[in-house]
């Protein structure tokens, strides 16, 4: 029998709020535990909230970018469950009006473009961490309260190929539109995957199993094709496959149990009466949506039809912010985009694996990279010696480009006496080459160009070396 899977998607998005959700905290990374805590986020009777109106238009941006209608009254629930990480023993968060509705996320999935909706956007609070050591649990406060959101995708993907196209455009998404930083190893961006299989032709939507909770693309691609293979497994051997929730363990690669339906969870929503339901007028969400940043697809729309970039170029700088930030900056420096593209795309990426982004970028600022490439394209300098160059700048974290190519004498010679020279001695010197040339294999030409090359010191203009040899050869 053929199956088909299908998995929805429900991602934990940490927004970038300076304080937490309900009071006046402050979200601060790896500092010392439970520093950053109040009565509030730590749940004491009698604490009330205070509604962050910051969250509130980040949630509401988010639903904007991910074409969501933003819901004009949307209200406070509590959920209700008891474990230490949420030491009031509830949770504030949205149960049946969420702040943001529908929505959808298109995206190419090798090589087919996919569209796939998007339930809700609902705003709630972190809870805390918990770390267990040997022998003990330790609770660390200072990410209780912090604003979460949880995207909720239909159950609308068939494959962990969609999951995973899906859950990388969301996160360029959230960090162009300056949502969320969705640093996965803080735990910025976090999901939890619905998985059911049934058999191909089949109406109804077989048992739903949940997994928890990962941060890592290459877990949740692991997970469902797991989790995928295993229900096909139950059903192939005539077993039912049970509702229930899973873990995922990365060192087996494997899913395993955690609740069963018998035991699930009953929240018993109610809705939170220490806050106002949320009131947004339609102005608002007009003025929100006019603020919304450019989004990696119109960029690299506007790469490629304004600029002229390659569509393969668009698509590499568009990944990264950083990146692309830079690129559009740099471009205002030096109008000489594919230059530019070439430069990034090569020795740049190479530089950056070697020493990360952040120390190329402090050194090979838009304005110093701008410099770099004007030498490129008025033709003082090859292509290798803009590599070398690069180097000669990041070892001195800074300097003065055309100074430092005159003091190394690293300009490019196109001067005719010059290259005649190298050309009739590379000629003179290579008489096999000549020879297969003239027999009719012009890729022969390349050693004689290497010699030249190699005889200046990479200094010869390339262009106006093969120019130079043809010229003698052919002539
Ligand atoms: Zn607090």
């Amino acid at each position: 029998m053929k199956y088909e899977a299908t998995i929805g998607l429900e991602t934990h998005v940490m927004q970038k709020t300076n304080t937490k959700m309900f009071c006046s905290c402050k979200y601060e990374y790896g500092a010392e535990p439970n520093t950053h805590v109040c009565p509030v986020c730590l749940g004491y009777p009698g604490a009330l909230p205070v509604l962050n109106e910051k969250a509130i238009e980040l949630c509401c941006k988010a639903g904007l970018l991910l074409g969501c209608e933003i819901n004009p009254y949307s209200k406070w629930d509590r959920k209700n469950y008891f474990y230490p990480d949420m030491s009031k023993n509830y949770q504030i968060s949205q149960y049946d009006q969420p702040l943001c509705l529908g929505g959808s996320l298109t995206v190419e999935v090798e090589g087919e473009m996919k569209t796939f909706s998007i339930e809700r956007i609902h705003q709630e609070e972190n809870a805390a961490k918990n770390t267990h050591a040997a022998g003990a649990s330790l609770v660390d406060y200072n990410r209780a309260g912090t604003a979460l959101m949880e995207i909720v995708s239909d159950p609308c993907m068939h494959s962990a190929a969609d999951a995973l196209a899906y859950m990388t455009a969301l996160k360029q998404i959230m960090q162009y539109g300056g949502i969320s930083d969705c640093d996965q190893e803080k735990g910025q961006m976090r999901s939890d995957v619905n998985v059911s299989v049934r058999p191909i032709g089949q109406k109804e939507l077989g048992a739903k199993v949940e997994i928890k909770n990962m941060n890592s693309f290459a877990f949740i691609q692991q997970a469902i094709e797991y989790e995928i293979g295993r229900q096909i497994d139950v059903l192939e051997r005539g077993g039912k496959v049970d509702q229930e929730t899973r873990g995922f363990d990365p060192d087996r690669g494997e899913t395993f149990i955690q609740r069963t339906k018998e035991d699930a969870h009953d929240y018993r929503y109610f809705p939170e009466p220490d806050l106002m339901p949320v009131k947004i007028a339609a102005e608002q969400v007009e003025q929100w949506r006019a603020e919304l940043p450019e989004l990696p697809a119109q960029r690299r729309a506007r790469y490629v039809f304004e600029l002229g970039l390659p569509e393969y170029d668009a698509g590499v700088l568009t990944a990264d912010k950083t990146i692309s930030d830079w690129f559009d900056e740099t471009v205002l420096k030096s109008n000489n985009p594919k230059l530019i593209s070439n430069m990034i795309m090569g020795k740049g990426m190479a530089c950056i694996n070697e020493i990360g982004s952040e120390k190329y970028f402090s050194t090979m600022t838009p304005t110093l990279s701008g410099e770099v490439v004007d030498l490129v394209a008025n033709k003082t300098i090859s292509n290798s010696a803009m590599n070398e160059l690069i180097d000669i700048l990041i070892e001195k974290k800074g300097g003065d480009p055309k100074r430092i190519v005159e003091e190394k004498g690293m300009a490019q010679v196109s001067d005719d006496s010059a290259l005649e020279g190298w050309a009739d001695e590379a000629i003179a010197n290579n008489p096999k080459a000549v020879e297969e040339y003239k027999g009719g294999k012009p890729a022969a030409i390349n050693s004689l160009m290497g010699q030249v090359m190699k005889a200046s010191r990479g200094k010869a203009n390339p262009g106006a070396v093969m120019q130079m040899l043809k010229k003698k050869l052919d002539g």
